[in-house]
């Protein structure tokens, strides 16, 4: 006991002589004013706003294509070497569905050793957790959908200015949220959903190329909360724990929880699946489990999107590039 107490005296008097070299550096005030990774939420914000402009980018509408074409259009604007990749899945009902996934590439687009970040562009074409008339309007998709396209398009732009050390590739999946509809079956079959990201792993030639990645989905709302999700942990724990890290240090601890989540099947699962790819699913979900009132609803809208949401996680994803 008195042994240990007079280690803690010394280690005090040490700290005390560390502190006062490094000066006001050490001080609390200090710690908050470090420098912040740079990215604008108000331009983030403002690329969400103009998709839901749009109305709901369902595949197969006009404003599915307009969405493609003004992200396309942002990407090239930025710099990025942008390809559209088509192609056909099969839908819930067994239908063939097309398919068309946002490429854009940064850095030397011939490296082999790429960071992937990805999100889902696409609007669910059904509002089946909202009342039955609105069973088969398409969902705003201001989260689920649009937010992390904002997020990308805005680190995009950040490149533009200041390119990264590293090769990044951005792909924005098509048709994520096609599950099979709530009142068709609720026996949820989940290879119905993330057909994109299906898609785009069946290609054998993109297998070694990725050392990881990060997918977004439905990062905008106030008060956001993200737990380091199920199976996020199991293919890339010490991603998870890389990311949960930076956003601890950037004082996103309120928003990046650092406990383990329920397990959602999203686009990281697959690109996982077909490529063996470590990826990290930054996704909003609530602390007993499950999504917010608004998901697969109309209240999926502007009124559900907070600058300050999508400010920490563009910091954070700023941050690891
Ligand atoms: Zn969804």
């Amino acid at each position: 006991m008195s042994v240990n107490r007079f280690r803690t005296y010394i280690i005090l008097c040490l700290s005390a002589v560390l502190m006062s070299s490094c000066g006001a550096k050490q001080s609390q005030a200090a710690r908050h004013e470090i420098a912040r990774p740079p990215f604008s939420a108000d331009s983030a914000y403002a690329h969400i706003a103009t998709q839901l402009s749009f109305g709901p980018r369902v595949p197969g509408t006009d404003a599915h294509a307009d969405g493609v074409d003004f992200i396309a259009e942002k990407l090239n604007a930025y710099g990025a070497s942008v390809e559209i990749e088509e192609g056909y899945m099969e839908d819930y009902a067994g239908e063939k569905q097309k398919v068309r996934n946002i490429i854009a590439r940064f850095g030397d687009i011939e490296a082999k050793h790429r960071i992937l970040l990805c999100t889902h562009y696409d609007s669910r074409p059904w509002s089946d957790q909202d009342d039955e008339a609105y069973r088969y309007v398409g969902v705003p998709a201001a989260n689920d959908g649009a937010s992390g396209v904002g997020v990308l398009l805005e680190i995009a732009r950040q490149l533009q200015h200041k390119p990264s050390a590293k090769n990044i590739d951005m792909v924005f999946f098509d048709c994520e949220d096609m599950g099979t509809p709530d009142f068709i079956d609720n026996n949820d079959r989940p290879d119905t959903w993330c057909l994109g990201s299906q898609l785009w792993a069946q290609k054998p030639e993109r297998k070694g190329v990725y050392s990881w990645g990060i997918l977004l989905d439905m990062v905008g709302a106030p008060g956001a909360t993200f737990y380091k999700e199920y199976y996020s942990v199991r293919q890339a724990s010490n991603y998870v724990d890389l990311v949960w890290n930076n956003a601890a240090s950037l004082g996103y601890d309120d928003i990046f929880k650092s406990q383990e989540g329920t397990a959602i099947v999203d686009d990281h699962l697959y690109v996982h699946r077909g490529l063996g790819i470590p990826c990290v699913d930054i996704i909003h979900t609530l602390p007993q489990g499950g999504f917010p009132e608004w998901w697969h609803t109309q209240e999926d809208n502007l009124m559900q999107i907070d600058r300050n949401t999508l400010q920490a996680v563009g910091e954070v994803l700023m941050s690891l590039l």
